[in-house]
């Protein structure tokens, strides 16, 4: 068997959408069934979330569930993966703690996702600093599972490097027990950075322009028909650009060949249909019921699935205590193992 361990999470900030889902849930759920990896951790980051989201601990405490159904729905499967949850793991605080020693202020203020993201949440000159430090606690959960591999969007690439930079430093420093991750994201460019349905750069629950995937039929339909497309494509002739097209891009992330025979068998496949789309004479609304067919097809299932699940809360939480138990053995080993390399483990011999 080989040594490979996949390490990835969620914040649980709310339901989680379909930027999620092909950014990364998709390819866990593929990734469980390869019998390529040892073990697959994954969290739901509780105490990254509550960083920006302090003053509402109830939010992030009704989003467990919620992420957890999602988890379930989309086909996750506790005997193969460890679904858990952050806070219940105390090693992880523990581990930041010590990395915090390895990374100046000046580094954490580089980050791109992070300056973005204070910039997102207006804080500006008054920055918690739980959320600066995030990175480093995002470093604790990585290599407390000594995961080889993560699974992610494109807005975690710095967050890797930062891990890496901080297992580097640790091992140099200390002793080599720590494991340098490498990061995986999805082959198709679109599902690396899902835009939301208002055209803007990223789908995420903070900007309320999501997609979820417990949505209604009714309420994705109605999504995808005031979906932005491209606001100089007025007339069905005139010709329309495909590049910032959000129901292009869609598209490109959700749609297989065989949807085109099944609901628009005029064309041979979307290369097709782009090319039309630029020449002019053809409109949105045909290509807004497409995408919410090819939508609709991907996303019945899982919600029939969570509904399923949703019946029976207690099990779930179940599911996620034994998690818990699995987890942090994991992460205890780690932590001896830090603690060893550091010399602070004064009462071992
Ligand atoms: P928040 O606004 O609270 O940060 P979020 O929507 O950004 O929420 P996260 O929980 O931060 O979601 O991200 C979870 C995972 O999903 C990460 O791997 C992230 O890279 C990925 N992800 C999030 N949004 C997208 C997106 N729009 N496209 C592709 N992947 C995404
Ligand atoms: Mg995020």
């Amino acid at each position: 068997m080989s040594d490979k361990i996949i390490l990835t999470g969620d914040r649980p900030t709310g339901k989680l959408h379909i930027g999620h889902y092909v950014g990364s849930l998709k390819q866990r759920v593929a990734l469980q069934s390869t019998g390529e990896y040892k073990e697959i951790f994954i969290m739901i980051a509780d105490a990254q979330a509550l960083t920006d989201n302090f003053e509402n601990p109830d939010k992030i405490r009704e989003s467990i569930t919620e992420v957890a159904l999602d988890y379930l729905g989309v086909g996750l499967d506790p005997s193969k993966a460890t679904i858990f949850i952050q806070s219940q793991i105390p090693e992880l605080t523990e581990l930041t703690m010590y990395y915090m020693n390895l990374v100046t202020v000046a580094r954490l203020q580089r980050n791109p996702t992070v300056k973005a993201e204070i910039q997102m949440r207006n804080f500006e000159a008054n920055i918690p600093t739980g959320f600066l430090c995030y990175p480093i606690s995002q470093a604790s959960d990585i290599t407390a599972f000594k995961a080889t591999t993560v699974p992610v969007g494109e807005d975690q690439k710095p967050m890797l490097e930062q891990t890496r930079e901080i297992v580097r430093k640790f091992n140099e420093i200390y002793a080599p027990v720590l494991v340098e991750p490498d990061i995986l994201l999805s082959s198709n460019k679109s599902c690396l950075r899902l835009p939301g349905t208002d055209g803007k750069a990223k789908m995420s629950k903070s900007l309320g322009n999501c997609i979820y995937l417990s949505d209604s039929a009714d309420d994705v339909a109605k999504k995808v028909q005031s979906m932005y497309t491209d606001p100089t494509h007025i007339k069905v002739s005139d010709p329309g650009h495909i590049e910032g097209n959000t129901v292009f891009t869609y598209l490109d992330a959700f749609c297989r060949p065989e949807q085109f025979g099944r609901y628009l068998p005029e064309y041979k496949d979307l290369d097709e249909l782009k090319e039309h789309y630029q020449r002019g004479g053809l409109g949105d609304v045909k290509i807004k019921k497409f995408l919410n067919a090819v939508l609709q097809e991907e996303l019945e299932p899982i919600r029939k699935r969570r509904q399923e699940y949703a019946k029976d809360i207690p099990a779930v939480y179940d599911m996620l205590k034994k998690g818990c138990e699995k987890a942090e053995a994991a992460a205890a080993r780690t932590l001896a193992d830090v603690k060893r390399a550091m010399h602070i483990d004064y009462f071992n011999n």
